[in-house]
Parts: structure tokens; sequence; C-alpha cells
């Protein structure tokens, strides 16, 4: 089995799991207990803090520990929008977002909140002059994605911080992609909060960060979860000890190795491509070839049905776009937005590679694809 879907989710890290496994056993105790043996959880714990923080460039007392992406996104939405003055009613997002991002805002609109959802350009880029322009007296927040999960296209995110910090609005990226993978700086890019998930770099499943801007401004949350007022009461519940002692292992990895990393998806994902356009030279690409991860690919075999590709070519993990959204049958609303026609996104697939990728992996699936096509 080939496994070219690390956008779903990744392996954990061989040295992330060394350095979990004695949380498990040995260094079990509640890091909010006052015992000694509390305390060392709390040590790793605050070392993790430190890992994560320096990842994003943050301060260590912004990092709030959580489930994952889907929960950071939840508290960062719900817990912002219970906390306005009743004039600040406006949110704008894009058409782009996980529906971990959409979902709530559905939730918020129902109760009154008022919604703009910006368009993208053919390469899944949001337009910034509309985004100017949309902003009111009344809005409080934009939200937007660092990098799509279906397409790999990053958004400019520093633009948007500094047009969001010149009219005084608070800015959110869903950055589950992006952390790990790319350079990621709150201060330089004026990020207020930041939602990043473990496992889609190399870290664990069911652990994930808040970064909560601490000052200038000051970001005030309500809790969604309460209880032992964990992590300063944002986030109620004994902590994943091993979970985060996993994700800031992850995090640590990836400050030192993420450049090489992406040299070598490059080059892995420029063999993909070039290879497929030998096969099929009206192979079609959805997405941005410039500002893109560059472990993500999403391309489109005209006429080639993308549910029968995947079931044919059954040695290999890939998909059709979202983990999240397979179930379903509706065409990906992140195509749709960038103007791409139903049948083409039927054709649409998704291939993104990682640290266990090979050439030979990528020879292999040519190969059978080649045979697949004719
Ligand atoms: C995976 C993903 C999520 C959900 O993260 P979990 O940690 O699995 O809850 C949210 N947003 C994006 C863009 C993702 O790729």
């Amino acid at each position: 089995m080939i496994y070219l879907d690390y956008n779903s989710t990744t392996p954990v890290d061989k040295r992330v799991v060394e350095k979990m496994l004695p949380f498990f056993t040995d260094i079990y105790g509640n890091p909010s207990s006052d015992h000694l043996f509390g305390s060392e959880s709390k040590k790793a714990v605050n070392n993790s803090r430190e890992e994560v923080a320096q990842l994003i460039n943050s301060k260590e007392d912004e990092v709030i520990f959580c489930s994952g992406a889907t929960e950071a996104n939840n508290l960062a939405l719900l817990g912002l929008a219970t906390r306005q003055d009743p004039n600040k009613r406006h949110i704008i997002t894009s058409k782009i977002e996980h529906p971990a991002v959409l979902e709530p805002i559905k939730k918020l609109s129902s109760n009154g909140f008022e919604v703009t959802y910006l368009d993208v350009d053919k390469e899944g880029v949001v337009n910034l002059n509309q985004l100017k322009e949309a902003i009111t007296s009344n809005t409080f927040l934009v939200s937007i994605m660092s990098a799509n999960n279906e397409t790999g296209t990053l958004q400019p995110l520093k633009k948007i911080g500094e047009i969001t910090r010149e009219n005084g609005v608070l800015f959110h990226t869903d950055a589950a992609q992006a952390v790990g993978h790319i350079d990621i700086n709150v201060d330089r890019m004026n990020i207020d909060l930041l939602s990043i998930s473990g496992h889609k770099y190399y870290g664990p499943k069911g652990v994930g960060v808040l970064f909560v801007r601490n000052r200038t401004p000051r970001v005030r949350l309500n809790p969604i979860i309460l209880g032992g007022e964990q992590e300063k009461n944002l986030r109620s519940g004994t902590m994943n000890v091993p979970g985060i002692v996993g994700i800031g292992e992850a995090s640590r990895i990836a400050s030192n190795e993420m450049k090489i990393n992406t040299k070598n998806y490059s080059n892995l994902t420029s063999r993909i491509l070039t290879g497929i356009k030998s096969i099929r030279p009206d192979m079609g690409f959805n997405g941005s070839n410039s500002n893109r991860l560059q472990h993500t690919l999403n391309i489109c075999l005209p006429n080639i049905d993308n549910k029968w590709l995947i079931l044919k070519l059954k040695n290999y993990c890939f998909s059709t776009g979202s983990a999240c959204a397979s179930g379903k049958d509706e065409p990906s609303h992140v195509l749709l937005a960038m103007g791409i026609p139903i049948d083409l996104i039927q054709n649409s697939f998704r291939i993104s590679v990682g640290i266990n990728t090979t050439n030979n992996d990528i020879n292999t699936f040519l190969k059978d694809l080649s045979e697949y096509i004719n």
C-alpha cells in the first residue's frame, strides 16, 4: 500500500512516539496536582508550550492546548462571538473554509450574526479588495484559512493581517494544514487567533492548539467547555499529557526539518506533475502552482471519474479532496468556489506526499495510473 494522502492525516513520527511513551506509564501525574509527581507532568506540558510557541513565534502563555483544530476553530469562533458587544455582529470568512469553520459560523448566523463569504479566484485565493470593502463598523472578526486542505493553495496571510489590523478587526486563521509545513509568524502576520492540529504534521491525533493573542490587542474569549478551569479557564478538562508532549516534539522537529522536507516534497510533486502530463497532456491543475503547499496537488483528468480511479488504483491511498466531506456525495465546495465546472470536479483528485514518500513510490504510481488510463 502506498500512502499519498498526507493532507488527511500523517503517521506519528517515531521520535514523537518515543518522547510520548513515558507519559502513559511512568510520568502519569496530573499536571494540575500540587505534588512533586504532578509537577513533572507540568514541566513537560510547559516544555511543549515552548516548542509550539517557537514554531509560530508566539509567547508561551498564548498557547492553549485542546483536542484538535476542530475544537480550536469552535473555541475561536463561538468563544469570540459570545463575548462581543451587541453592535458587533458581523463576521467575514471565505467560501473555501473547512467545515470546522463553516459549521460554527453557520450556527452563529442562525443566532443572528451577519456573515460575508468572500469569493476566491480560479487559483483559490481570496480577493483582498473584496475583503477591504466588506469590513463595516459592525465587523469584529475575519476568519480565513492559511492553506486549503483540498488544493494546498496558500492565502496572503500577511496582507490580510495588515488589513484587519488597520481596521481594528480581529484575524483568525485555521492553520491546520500550514503549521509545521510553512513558516507561520503570528506577529509578523498580525494573526490574533490561530488553530493547529497535531496529526497534520506528524504528531498524534486528538491534540491541537488555539493560539490566543495576549497583548496588543489582548483577545478575550468565553470558554465553550466548562469545568476545572485548566488552560487559563479557556479549555477545562484534565490535560492530555502524552498528546501534548507529542505535539511539542512534532513542533520541535518541524522547526528544524520543515525546510529540507519542503524541498523534497517539491521534487516529488514536480515528478508527479511531469509524469501525469506526459500520460495525459490535457491534464488540469486545480490551485496555484506558485503559492501552495509543496506536498499537495489537486489534479484533473478530463473524462476520468475520480471515484472509479480511486477504487481501481486500490494499492494507493489518495482522495477526491477532503476526508471530512467524503461519504457525502456533493461536489467539493472548494472547487466550486474556484469556478470549476461540476463535470471537471468529478474528474479531480488530490495527491499529497510526505516524509515516507519515495521516488520509487511515484514511479509505480505513474506506471499504474498510465495503465489504468490506457
Ligand atoms: C484537518 C483539518 C481540520 C480538523 O482538524 P482536527 O485536528 O482533525 O480536528 C480543520 N481544518 C483544516 C483545514 C484541516 O485540514
